[in-house]
This record gives C-alpha cells, sequence and structure tokens, in this order.
C-alpha cells in the first residue's frame, strides 16, 4: 500500500493558527507585539521572494515586521551597523539576515553580531551550543519544522532508529542534535550518513525515521528503504520548468518508488518547505514572549 503523506503545509496551517492566537493573547496581556525585521542586501531575485514571503506571513500573523534593504554594495561595517540598531531596537524581538550575502560581506562575522536573543534563525554559536546541550531557547528552522512534521502526525520518535543523510550546519547536525535530546519528542538512537559514509544502504534500511537533506535527486531509492519507515524529505532541486513557466522541484528521494515502500511520507514541494517560515515566526513569538518575562 502506498504510503499516507505528510502535509506540511496542513501542519504549518495549523501552527500559524496557535501562533496567532498566542501574539493576539501576548499583545493584550503585556502590550507586546512580536517584531521581525528582515535584512536583503543586494537584489537577488530568490533571496527577495524569501524575505518577502517570510515579511507577508510575519503581517497575517499580527507580527510587527519590519523589511530593510540595502544596496548590492553595502560594505560590512554599514551592515554590522544596521545590525547593532536592530540589536537596540526593543520594538524588534527577531533579526533575519537573509543568506547569501555579497562577496565583500564576511557572513560568519554578521550572523556573531546578531544578539543570540533575537537570533531567530539559530544561526549564532551560542544558540548552536544551547542546541547541543539540551537548553535551546530557539531552534533552527528547518530542523525544528521536520521535529514538528514527525510530532504532529503521531510518528514514536522515543526509541526510533533514525538515519540523517547529511551533516550540514543548517539541516543534517541540527536535526541529529535536536532528535537525540534525552527529552520528550527526541531520544531517538541518531546515525548521520554522507559521502564519506562507506555502506550508505547498510544504514538506511536500518531507519525507523529516515531523513534525507542530501541536496541530490534520487539519493534515496526504494531498495534503501525499511519496509514501513517514515521518510522526511528535505531537499528542494530544481529540475526544469513547468509548462506555466514556474520551476519544477523534485526531493532527494526518489518518490514514486519509496512511497509503496514507507508508511508515511513528505511530499517536495508541500512538505519539509511551508514550515520553515512558520518555525521562524515561532522562534520570533518565543523572542518576544522571552523579553515580556513570559518563557
Ligand atoms: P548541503 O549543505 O549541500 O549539504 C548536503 C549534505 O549531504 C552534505 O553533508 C553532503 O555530504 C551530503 N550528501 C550529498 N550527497 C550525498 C550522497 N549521495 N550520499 C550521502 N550524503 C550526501 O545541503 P543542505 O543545505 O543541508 O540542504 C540539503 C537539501 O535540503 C537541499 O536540496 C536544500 O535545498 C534543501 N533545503 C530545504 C529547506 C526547506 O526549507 N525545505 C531548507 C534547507 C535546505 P558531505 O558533507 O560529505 O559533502
Amino acid at each position: 500500500m502506498a504510503a499516507a503523506l505528510i502535509s506540511g503545509t496542513e501542519i504549518a496551517r495549523q501552527i500559524r493558527v496557535e501562533i496567532q492566537a498566542e501574539t493576539a493573547r501576548l499583545k493584550e496581556e503585556c502590550g507586546v507585539v512580536p517584531g521581525l525585521v528582515t535584512i536583503l542586501v543586494g537584489e537577488n531575485p530568490a533571496s527577495l521572494s524569501y524575505v518577502t514571503a517570510k515579511q507577508k506571513t510575519a503581517k497575517e500573523l499580527g507580527f510587527h515586521s519590519v523589511q530593510e534593504t540595502l544596496p548590492g554594495t553595502t560594505d560590512e561595517a554599514e551592515l554590522l551597523a544596521l545590525i547593532g540598531r536592530c540589536n537596540a531596537d526593543p520594538a524588534i524581538h527577531g533579526i533575519l539576515v537573509q543568506l547569501p550575502l555579497p562577496r565583500q560581506i564576511d557572513e560568519r562575522a554578521v550572523l556573531y553580531a546578531i544578539d543570540p536573543q533575537k537570533d531567530v534563525d539559530a544561526f549564532h554559536p551560542v544558540n548552536v551550543g544551547k542546541m547541543v546541550i539540551g537548553t535551546a531557547d530557539f531552534l533552527p528552522c528547518t530542523p525544528a519544522g521536520i521535529q514538528q512534521l514527525l510530532v504532529r502526525s503521531g510518528v514514536a520518535i522515543d526509541g526510533a532508529e533514525v538515519v540523517v543523510v547529511g551533516r550540514s550546519n543548517i539541516v543534517g547536525k541540527p536535526i541529529a542534535n535536536i532528535l537525540l535530546q534525552k527529552q520528550p519528542e527526541a531520544n531517538a538512537t541518531v546515525t548521520i550518513c554522507h559521502t564519506g559514509t562507506r555502506d550508505m544502504a547498510a544504514h538506511t534500511q536500518r531507519a525507523d525515521i529516515l531523513i534525507v537533506a542530501a541536496g541530490k535527486p534520487k539519493a534515496v531509492t526504494a531498495e534503501m528503504v525499511k519496509a514501513g519507515a517514515v521518510v522526511i524529505d528535505v531537499g528542494v532541486n530544481r529540475i526544469g520548468t513547468t509548462a506555466e513557466g514556474k520551476a519544477r522541484l523534485c526531493g532527494d528521494v526518489d518518490f514514486e518508488s519509496v512511497r509503496d515502500k514507507a508508511s508515511l511520507i513528505t511530499p517536495v514541494p508541500g512538505g519539509v518547505g511551508p514550515m520553515t517560515i512558520t518555525m521562524l515566526m515561532q522562534n520570533t513569538l518565543k523572542a518576544a514572549r522571552i523579553a515580556a518575562g513570559r518563557r
């Protein structure tokens, strides 16, 4: 029987309803409105569409949302000065610098300059460290979204064999860390595979939960998957254009064949993707709650 789909679109919608209600409550009880600034440097069309989507979602949820757009010629000192002003602004609880940045700016210096309490992307080393220790205020958005997809689909994570394909700092490493914590909604046995892994199929075939973030179409095929596994496909690969001229997308998993083997699977698009922006909003709300003394 074909696997049931985990709809990220639907789960993201549910979480946004919760965020909207909590935002209204925070405003009513404390007079605090979550504030998110998105910072875009240059005119990369993909980056522009990402920040536009983030701003639109923030507004829909009732946030105070600010868009700062700087020319592509901006130097590092100017960007750091803007971040300094946002760090000091009490109406701003979350700071999002859209990556990639132009070549003349050191990405690391910029991310490290963000106040960790406003680092809603959770890329600052203080927040990465807290995540590893298990005391995070904010989890990085895509991995946090994956955890919510599992939890809200009723997947048992406690004690599960989880195999993650990919070890990037934004997906593979953090999702592995999150799911191995001795905490509710985690406590899994986690294996991470990468291009240095000798026999990847030997690992993936053991997985109760298989999370694939390789950035390669069909990196995982049906024979690599255990019957009944839950498969989360993080990949977003552009493989041409549709008749309407839109980008044609596929994930990292050979969806059609793996669907016949798995019990649950995320589609691409409509799986992990919609969760990422939603978790950014969740983090911004959390930052505002913490600032208001409501942990
Ligand atoms: P990345 O930085 O390119 O990392 C890819 C990882 O996969 C690396 O660790 C690499 O191993 C490993 N890998 C690549 N090919 C492999 C193979 N054949 N077998 C085993 N391991 C392999 O990518 P990323 O930033 O994590 O993103 C991964 C995918 O997720 C991309 O398609 C990206 O677009 C997508 N993504 C989606 C969202 C979303 O919101 N939906 C968010 C972030 C990323 P090495 O370390 O050995 O090179």
